[in-house]
């Protein structure tokens, strides 16, 4: 079976190999998997990760995906953050149909198996304090001690419940706690609490109620409902998985899901957490959640990545079971492959330095012909305006340069893209500050297009723009947020004291080609040897772009061949 769109077949992964041998053997005829974020932030790679393996397998191997909030948490969530992730599945190219489910549809049905785990001696309320809970819990090495309040009637627990769903009591002073084993060696199997009062008004079922179900149990129940058949997961809830697999046996749910664990994503130069992104949002050291510079899925859209860019990306990085370290060249790489295939070609200038031809006729322009792609004729031809006065990059100019400089110097000749071949006369400066303001130069009316019929070659091509038609814009440049790799190691400082201060770099007075003028918003283009640029979607303005670096070519100053 074909895993790849990118044409790059990889062996299939554990869970794959597992899911086909499920259909095979007659255990599942349809895989049905879910992606479950918490709606308390937005989405970012890591999730794309899990995101692209859920909907992956389904799509795959004909079954279904569904998209869960586990919105069990009141206090944490929002619905602006269900509309985003929303947003960001679809815009990774997935569809969920009809199977948008929310944990907290599932509150009665929950209350209801709470009550039978009452009844079956499988749950107790608890009255210890949070401190008094913790000291009875135990350590990795030593037991629990059982709570006093764990031999307690089924009909004492059944009011007691009744009573903290009735409001009756403080926040903290009761807790549902299953009955399993305090001197478990794993610590999730020491009567976990899977009920909580809290008095926080829930984003979808308002006030209705004042205890909320605990995640692991709401998990597993929710995957057991909606007939789940591959719960895939994050190695942090491989210890989870006996409590998970707990609660559904002791229910006897009739349909009951195996959960399967996989390496989380880690990326360098970045952090991961929805916790920590937060922050960084909150404390204002970046625009938002979509700053371009952000990992999250939105911020990596608004910096111009693409779908098929980020699934590839994770189709390249593979599933495994081991934890490890993805560079963040990895996915550049991926941004870089697709976007060199698909971006149009443009020219655009970020440091302008105006060159007059000197013996260039003054009211002309010309209409040249630039190709849109290189390899790729399909993609066609436009015309670019030439006239007297262009810009050219500043460092493509030197007024004394080394030998091996092979582009503008006083008496050396370049080809204008496209254009002319061109020769620098003289240079006028500043004489205060001696900054070079104007190159002058004379060029080639022979040359036209770029070729010199005389056969005679330039070691140099550089880009240009024509002064009077140039639209002035704005260009965005980004580096990493974090100037070491893994911001997060040291538990000592805290992540946001590895902030790389330069990680934006506005540059206010770019000068690129006029046929930009109208680029949608999120459209990517190559600005020919700088790199891959993107209209930005909230700041730009009609005529007026605004143009974030999505990724700088691969060896930035490559030699342009005609
Ligand atoms: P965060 O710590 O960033 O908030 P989370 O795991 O708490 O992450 P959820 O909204 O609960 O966030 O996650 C939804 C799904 O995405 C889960 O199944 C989780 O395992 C998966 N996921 C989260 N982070 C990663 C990651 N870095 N790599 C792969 N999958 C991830
Ligand atoms: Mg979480």
């Amino acid at each position: 079976m074909s895993n790849s769109e990118s044409g790059h077949e990889k062996p299939l992964d554990f869970i794959r190999q597992r899911v086909s041998e499920d259909l095979l053997t007659g255990k599942h005829s349809t895989p049905v998997t879910r992606f479950p974020p918490e709606p308390n932030g937005f989405l970012h790679i890591g999730h794309a990760k899990s995101i692209c393996l859920n909907f992956g397998v389904a799509r795959e191997y004909n079954g279904r995906c569904h998209l869960r909030f586990d919105d069990t948490n009141p206090s944490k969530e929002e619905s602006a953050y269900v509309q985003s992730i929303k947003e960001d599945v679809k815009w990774l190219g997935f569809d969920w149909g009809k199977n948008l489910f929310f944990a907290s549809d599932y509150f009665d049905k929950l209350y209801e198996f709470a009550l039978e785990l009452i009844r079956k001696e499988k749950a107790f309320v608890c009255c210890l304090t949070a401190d008094e809970m913790r000291e009875y819990r135990g350590t990795l090495k030593e037991p629990g001690k059982e709570s006093p309040y764990r031999n307690r009637t089924v009909e004492e627990n059944l009011k007691l419940f009744q009573g903290m769903k009735e409001g009756k009591f403080e926040e903290g002073s009761h807790v549902l706690r299953a009955k399993i084993d305090m001197s478990s060696p794993n610590l999730n199997m020491r009567d976990p609490i899977i009920y909580r009062i809290m008095r926080a008004h829930h984003h979808r079922t308002g006030d209705t109620w004042c205890i909320y179900p605990m995640y692991d149990y709401t998990h597993c129940l929710s995957d057991a409902l909606e007939a789940i058949t591959h719960s895939l997961c994050t190695l942090e809830f491989e210890d989870h998985r006996p409590l998970y697999d707990w609660v559904l046996d002791t229910l006897e749910t009739p349909c009951h899901p195996q959960q399967i664990e996989f390496a989380r994503l880690n990326l360098t130069y970045t952090v991961m957490s929805k916790r920590k992104l937060m922050r960084l949002v909150a404390d204002g050291h970046v625009t938002g959640w979509d700053d371009p510079r952000m990992l999250t899925v939105s911020g990596l859209r608004r910096r111009g990545y693409t779908p098929a860019s980020i699934r590839n990306f994770c189709h390249e990085i593979g599933i495994g079971k081991k934890e490890s370290w993805i560079d963040m060249g990895v996915l550049e790489n991926a941004i870089r492959n697709d976007l060199n295939e698909k971006a149009p070609r443009v020219l655009g200038i970020l440091d302008p330095l105006k060159v007059v031809i000197t013996n260039y006729p003054e009211d002309q322009v010309e209409e040249l012909a630039a190709k849109n792609h290189p390899q790729n004729p399909d993609m066609g031809v436009r015309k670019i305006p030439f006239s007297r006065e262009i810009y050219i990059e500043h460092t493509d100019f030197m007024e004394d340069p080394p030998k091996k400089f092979f582009r503008l110097g006083i008496g050396r000749e370049v080809r204008l893209r496209y254009a002319y071949f061109i020769t620098c006369e003289s240079i006028v400066k500043d004489e205060a500050t001696g900054e070079i303001l104007e190159v002058h130069c004379t060029y080639d009316p022979a040359t036209y297009g770029g070729n010199a019929p005389d056969g005679r070659k330039v070691k140099g091509t550089i880009h240009w723009v024509s002064a009077a038609e140039a639209l002035p814009c704005e260009i965005r440049l980004y580096d990493r947020l974090f100037n070491v790799e893994n911001p997060d190691s040291d538990k000592e400082v805290d992540f946001k004291e590895h902030l790389n201060p330069d990680s934006l770099t506005s540059l206010p007075n770019c000068m690129v080609e006029p046929s930009l003028a109208d680029a949608e918003p999120g459209t990517c283009f190559q600005f020919e040897r700088q790199g891959y640029f993107c209209v930005d979607a909230k700041d730009s303005m009609p005529g007026a772009p605004v143009f974030n670096r999505t990724v700088g070519l691969r060896d930035s100053w490559a030699k342009v061949k005609k």
